[in-house]
């Protein structure tokens, strides 16, 4: 398979140079940003701060009652909960309009999943869970929302968390990369460093990810502010290991596109 070399940019000048090419069309905010024709949507599900203070009740609740929300340690956004089916309606609407928007037929999920270990408690989970373990509860949850998003496209990219370690996914997140193989088409790990001044980290996780991964996978990379030649290094260590690279958020439209070169002189 070739490697590929994508963006998400909040740029609409940027996006026609690049593939995949990521567009923002909701993120963790819940702000809405009009589809652009042409590019992949990419769609913040179960993080929506925006919905999360319009309905405190459908926010996740953790162990101890605390709640998923940026007030709480751990959170940068507010979380929704998978369990319930309010959120799942906001959710095919979002993707409705994403696509149709977008007239893309590729669709990306971020943030599908439960927010961290023993998430989410609350009444609506609990009941759909009953006696049923939790791990177990989640993941199905989990992968029956990505199965009917897979019935609204035709090809889904889904971000996973960037924790390779065994059982951490499902237990974690709810998310088994082993359930959703038969409707993910694409993951995208990003892995995310402010400088990238070092890459032996980047590699270890890039080396376990290709390890448990059984579909392609792309290494998404933070490009904002990084020095040209740290995030060249990085994505020189990414490609080697993934099926390609996403630079995400960078705005300078020189540097992604002479690394896009220099990457493709190296693969001849
Ligand atoms: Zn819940």
């Amino acid at each position: 398979m070739a490697k590929v070399f994508g963006v998400v940019s909040r740029f609409p000048d940027h996006l026609p140079y690049f593939y995949p090419n990521y567009y923002e069309v909701k993120d963790v905010a819940g702000v809405w940003h009009p589809p652009i024709p042409g590019t992949i949507p990419m769609v913040s599900i179960f993080g929506d701060n925006r919905v999360a203070e319009a309905h405190p009740d459908w926010v996740q609740e953790g162990p101890d009652g605390l709640r998923g929300t940026r007030a709480a340690r751990y959170f940068d956004w507010d979380t929704l909960c998978p369990g319930r089916d309010e959120v799942w309606s906001l959710a095919w609407d979002w993707i409705e309009r994403a696509l149709q928007g977008s007239r893309s037929s590729v669709l990306r999920l971020d943030d599908v999943s439960f927010a961290r270990e023993g998430f989410c408690q609350c009444p609506v989970c609990r009941r759909r869970q009953g006696t049923e373990d939790g791990t177990r509860y989640r993941v199905h949850r989990i992968a029956e929302f990505v199965r009917q998003a897979r019935e609204r496209a035709d090809a889904i990219h889904f971000t996973l968390y960037p924790d390779p370690f065994p059982g951490h996914l499902p237990r974690r997140f709810g998310v088994d990369p082993t359930l959703l193989n038969r409707w993910v088409d694409v993951y995208v790990v990003p892995i995310y460093d402010l400088h990238y001044a070092t890459t032996y980290w980047l590699e270890i996780l890039a080396g376990a990810f290709r390890e448990i991964l059984e579909k392609p996978f792309y290494i998404e990379l933070y490009g904002l502010g990084v020095e040209q030649a740290s995030l060249l290094r990085a994505a020189e260590v990414a490609q080697f290991y993934a099926d390609g690279v996403i630079i995400a958020y960078d705005n300078n439209l020189t540097k992604i596109r002479t690394i896009q070169e220099t990457l493709n002189h190296a693969r001849g």
